[in-house]
């Protein structure tokens, strides 16, 4: 069941991801410290386990998101925004862990012989990765807006980085990012697809539409859920809605939404959520 080939894949990526980690380190792409340093590790590690094909959409993932962090860093700094920075652990959790999981649990489940729901399941995270891609590839790019961003629901002004705040730049790159990772995933299944977890691709393009519109949908709902959810405070100076603790030099008040409930936890949310979603519909092709 488990060919030569996957061995030595797993071998490669041993040795591939601790190197791929460092120079993310020293590229300043991620935090310097250990606990970014193992997060990172940990979870290219996880995200390889089905085979070639998730190694290769998550590095998409991961390369292309941090290309889109230093697009027009000059003017994103002209324009105001926060320092362009490493991803720290959180984030990196945040983004990283549930599609990690998935891979592990579509590995056990061929290696217990459920081969379909296996299949199912690295298919699913391939998925995961278009969502996140959309949502990097929004936020990343939104940010060259010159005008304020609204809010999903409701489309009220709010300040650049709101959660649930888009722009028509931002959701351009958002439909751009999920449409170039699930083809990158479906190519990849459609070349590589026989090593580690098997995937048969019967109708790829079928499959790319699919993914890579479900992809979109997940960067909506997560910013339906950042509208709703995620902790809003409003300046008592210029009444802006922000999230930050302090704006105009004072404390901002808090307006709705969970307190304290980040960014992050949003993502995993919306990673949950589409699975499900993602499961009901990869029962259309798959
Ligand atoms: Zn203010």
């Amino acid at each position: 069941m488990i060919s030569r080939y996957y061995v030595l894949y797993l071998i490669l990526i041993f040795f591939l991801v601790p190197a791929l980690a460092a120079t993310s380190t020293r590229k300043k792409l991620i935090e310097n410290n250990k606990k970014t340093l193992i997060a990172s590790i940990a979870t290219s590690i996880l995200n390889s386990l089905c085979g070639p094909y998730t190694f290769i959409t998550y590095s998409f993932f991961v390369i292309s998101s941090s290309m889109m962090t230093r697009v027009g860093s000059p003017l994103k700094l002209k324009l105001g925004h926060r320092d362009i920075h490493g991803r720290g652990w959180r984030q990196v959790l945040g983004v990283g862990l549930v599609p990690g999981i998935t891979n592990l649990a579509s590995l056990l489940l061929y290696l217990a012989g459920l081969r379909a729901i296996a299949s199912k399941t690295a298919l699913l995270t391939i998925l995961l990765y278009a969502v996140s891609t959309a949502d990097t590839w929004s936020s990343e790019v939104g940010m060259l807006y010159r005008r304020r961003p609204r809010l999903v629901l409701g489309l009220k002004e709010v300040e650049t980085g709101t959660s649930g705040a888009v722009t028509p730049l931002g959701s351009a790159a958002s439909i751009l990012g999920s449409f170039a990772t699930a083809a990158v995933g479906v190519l990849s299944l459609c070349l590589l697809g026989d090593i580690g977890v098997q995937v048969h691709v019967d109708e790829p393009l079928m499959l790319l539409i699919l993914l890579a519109s479900l992809g979109f949908a997940g960067e909506l709902l997560d910013s339906v859920l950042g509208c709703l959810i995620q902790e809003k405070r409003r300046c008592v100076i210029c009444g802006i809605i922000c999230e930050q603790e302090t704006h105009c030099g004072v404390k901002t008040e808090h307006v709705r939404g969970c307190r304290r409930f980040s960014g992050e936890a949003i993502n995993m949310l919306t990673q949950l959520i589409m699975l499900a979603i993602g499961y009901a519909a990869l029962g259309l092709v798959a």
